[in-house]
């Protein structure tokens, strides 16, 4: 690395000496001293050979070009290289100053491309990218590592420890997470962050640095959206996402290492648990609890979506069939359709045979389908399937509501139970008087369509109060409950109602 920058500074020196306009003026003085001392022929040649030299001199010393496969064509970030030689430069002998790596990755990136389609995810790329270059001092470098996932070179100065590497990484995700306009909707996004200080890194490289920082994204991601981590010694240093392959994930599903784990939904305004929604888990033998932003792209890439709707559908009304023997009432259950498995014709029969495998009831299973499904066409499978799976009594959610351009008046045609309110909607809703706006207008509309409402990602008491205030129906968020095991979720269920009846911990809030 020191090597081709000592090279590069070599050729800059010899080429302007090369150029410099002053050279020309030696060219008369030895052409006369090429006559004195060679005759007419070596001045001759002299005239034609000294500005061919200059000119192969020039060429052969001209800096390398910028290669255009070193910038990101979206959004004319550096790439990978580049944050390696910037960080090299860190563990230099005579650096100013060592570099910490951080590496942040846009939460459910794949979805949210799949969403915005290819024209709405550059230019959120580029709102993206340009936020994050301002949020950094002169000397520090953003990269692009990956489509919505970048990499910071931070110069470490005196008081640049862990509490302000932090507090950066709190600054980007924030700028990140401001709201982005697009075709007069608003897009809002969260992200995970990973990031490895020098002093951490299993070697003195650059290479090794962002692989310790990129370790530390995989964990953050596996935690969860919106998660920060830390490289620590214990993390084996890995590099991009995490690939498994297909024979991997068929035995995590059929070995019942991926199941579903179960987040209770509440009525807002008292506390009473009226469902859950069903998310997958990988139980990993070796790297522990994966969250599925870490393996939902494996699982759709192999062509798995089916194979784990099935799995997740199985474990949901097990735990139900479960939960009523114990005498505990959890009226329903969600689970996430994904388009693969929506656009299958035989999708409804499926549930409806597992349904009276189970000789559960069909209300009491909920399909969350997500809002971009309901602006297809008619005749589209997945409309087919909505329609069939609601005459068959199953109600249907429309997830992440607001993140899609699915238009409102259109969802009464489909017999949507129930629309749920994105976490990007309902973050901060207690102080954000846009947010509060935003969450009025949608719960109005749905009244009117005599639709119900659940908010999405509730992390705080006064976000809860808020939405009681507002006149939201159901909510679903941490500030309640995290995901949990069928078995975790019977005892909390238990001591919850016990505690509400007690009315101790859930007042009233309305
Ligand atoms: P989703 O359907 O929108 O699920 C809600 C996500 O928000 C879950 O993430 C949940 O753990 C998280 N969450 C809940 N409350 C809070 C909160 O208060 N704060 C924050 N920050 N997050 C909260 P999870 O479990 O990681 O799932 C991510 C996505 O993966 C899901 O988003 C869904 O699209 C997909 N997914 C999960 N399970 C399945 C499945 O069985 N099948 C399919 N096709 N997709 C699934
Ligand atoms: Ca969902
Ligand atoms: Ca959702």
């Amino acid at each position: 690395m020191a090597v081709v920058q000592g090279a590069e500074q070599v050729k800059k020196r010899i080429r302007a000496i090369l150029t410099a306009p002053h050279l020309a003026a030696f060219l008369p003085a030895t052409m006369i001293f090429a006559y004195w001392y060679g005759g007419e022929h070596l001045m001759v040649l002299v005239a034609i050979l000294f500005p061919g030299l200059l000119a192969i001199g020039g060429t052969l010393t001209r800096p390398s070009p910028a290669s255009p496969q070193k910038i990101d064509a979206t959004t004319g970030l550096p790439k990978r290289t580049k944050l390696i030689e910037h960080l090299d430069f860190g563990f230099m002998p005579d650096a100013e100053y060592e570099k910490s790596c951080l590496v942040l990755e846009i939460d459910e990136i794949t979805k949210l491309a799949d969403q915005l389609g290819p024209v709405g995810i550059e230019h959120v790329l580029r709102i993206v990218s340009g936020r994050l270059r301002t949020a950094l001092r002169e000397t520090d470098l953003v990269c692009v590592l990956d489509v919505g996932r970048f990499g910071f070179s931070i110069d470490k100065r005196q008081r640049v420890d862990l509490e302000a590497t932090l507090q950066l990484a709190a600054r980007l995700q924030a700028a990140v997470s401001d709201p982005i306009s697009l075709d007069q909707t608003r897009v809002l996004l969260s992200s995970c962050l990973g990031f490895a200080m020098p002093g951490r890194s299993p070697e003195a490289n650059g290479e090794a640095l962002l692989s310790a920082a990129e370790s530390a994204l995989s964990f953050a991601i596996q935690s969860g959206p919106g998660s920060i981590r830390a490289f620590s010694n214990g993390m084996a240093p890995r590099v991009g996402r995490i690939e498994h392959n297909r024979e991997t994930l068929l035995r995590a599903l059929d070995e019942g290492q991926i199941k579903p784990w179960f987040q209770p939904q509440v009525c807002v305004k008292t506390g009473r648990i009226t469902g859950c929604e069903a998310l997958a888990r990988w139980q990993h033998p070796t790297m522990g609890l994966i969250a599925p932003g870490a393996f939902l792209p494996a699982i759709a890439k192999a062509g798995l979506l089916e194979r784990l709707g099935e799995v997740v559908l199985y474990g949901a009304l097990s735990a139900v069939r479960d939960w009523d023997n114990e005498g505990i009432n959890v009226s329903t259950v969600a689970v996430n359709v994904s388009a693969d498995e929506l656009n299958n014709p035989t999708l409804s029969d499926k549930i409806k045979w597992e349904l009276d495998r189970f000789d559960t009831s069909p209300e009491r299973l909920v399909v969350e389908i997500l809002e971009n499904v309901i602006t297809q066409t008619e005749d589209d499978v997945a409309i087919h399937n909505v329609k069939a799976l609601a005459l068959l009594g199953c109600k249907i959610d429309l997830d992440d509501f607001g993140t899609g351009n699915a238009a409102i008046a259109s969802i009464a045609r489909f017999n949507v139970h129930r629309i749920k309110i994105d976490r990007s909607y309902v973050t901060h809703i207690d102080t954000d008087i846009d947010q509060q706006n935003m969450i009025s207008a949608i719960l109005t509309i749905a009244k009117q369509l005599d639709i119900g409402t659940v908010a999405e990602g509730v992390e705080t008491h006064a976000e809860h109060a808020m939405l009681a205030t507002l006149g939201c129906d159901h909510a679903q968020g941490y500030s309640i409950a995290k995901p949990m095991p069928a078995e975790t979720f019977l005892q909390w269920a238990l001591t919850h109602e016990q505690k509400r009846t007690a009315d101790v911990v859930v007042p009233k809030l309305a």
